[in-house]
């Protein structure tokens, strides 16, 4: 099933500021689009409408058969846990949880919308979790606290969570904005490589010019509308 994101024609005003003009751009499947642009451009504001944390005034959103546009519950709720994956600024790990139980709440969020998972299932969920801890080269942390990890290996935690439900999509708001120079770029290198590994496409919000070049395309977000970098 081919899940090509495609966003048409979105407007979105908070009160009588507008954000969203009329924007519009496709992604196809594993492919990975940079958006740049100055502080209030709209760019947190297209994620959260393209993940259905927020909602566009008019437009849509459509990644593979889901039709983002429009959905609320549960429904939005799968969408969120299964579908798509998030990265933020911040790691927003649960502090007494450890590591790989960290990975594993995306699946518990997933599972609240199933059937109660088996036994068996509790057994590959964790395998999938540690599998993703060696993907990001933490196999050795699994029952590290996020207070025992770097912020570096905070986000590479993070990292491994967006992917714990196999996503169609990255949705990356400046992932590697709380970072030294370095370690953002091998936060951003395990982005990328997960990404592609697993063949999700990636849309990520950054100011950094140079991780912007390590995508397949740029777009800056200026008047509400992208234009080609
Ligand atoms: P960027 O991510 O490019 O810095 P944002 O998408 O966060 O920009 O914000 C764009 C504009 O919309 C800003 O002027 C911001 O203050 C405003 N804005 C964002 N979210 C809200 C909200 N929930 N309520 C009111 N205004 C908002």
């Amino acid at each position: 099933m081919s899940m090509d994101l495609a966003v048409c024609n979105l407007v979105k005003a908070y009160g009588d500021r507008r954000v969203l003009s009329g924007l519009s751009l496709s992604l196809a499947v594993g492919a990975t689009l940079a958006v740049t642009g100055p502080s209030g451009a709209g760019k947190s504001t297209l994620l959260q409408i393209v993940g259905s944390l927020d909602v566009a005034d008019t437009g849509t959103v459509t990644l593979g058969e889901h039709q983002v546009t429009g959905i609320t519950g549960d429904a939005a709720a799968a969408f969120r846990a299964c579908v798509v994956g998030f990265i933020f600024q911040d790691h927003y790990l649960l502090p007494q949880l450890s590591a790989i139980e960290n990975i594993l709440v995306p699946a518990a969020a997933a599972a609240r919308l199933k059937s109660t998972p088996t036994k068996i299932d509790r057994a590959r969920l964790v395998d999938r979790a540690q599998t993703l801890l060696e993907k990001v080269g933490l196999g050795d942390r699994a029952s590290a606290f996020p207070a025992e990890l770097s912020g570096g290996e905070r986000q590479r935690i993070a990292v491994a969570r967006s992917m714990m439900n196999h996503p169609a999509l990255l949705l990356c708001d400046e992932p590697t904005g709380s970072l030294d120079e370095h370690t953002g770029h091998t936060v951003l290198d395990l982005i990328l490589h997960t990404a592609q590994d697993e063949n999700a496409s990636v849309l990520m919000v950054t100011h950094n010019a140079q991780h912007a070049a390590r995508m397949d395309r740029t777009m800056r977000l200026s008047d509400g509308l992208l234009v080609a970098v």
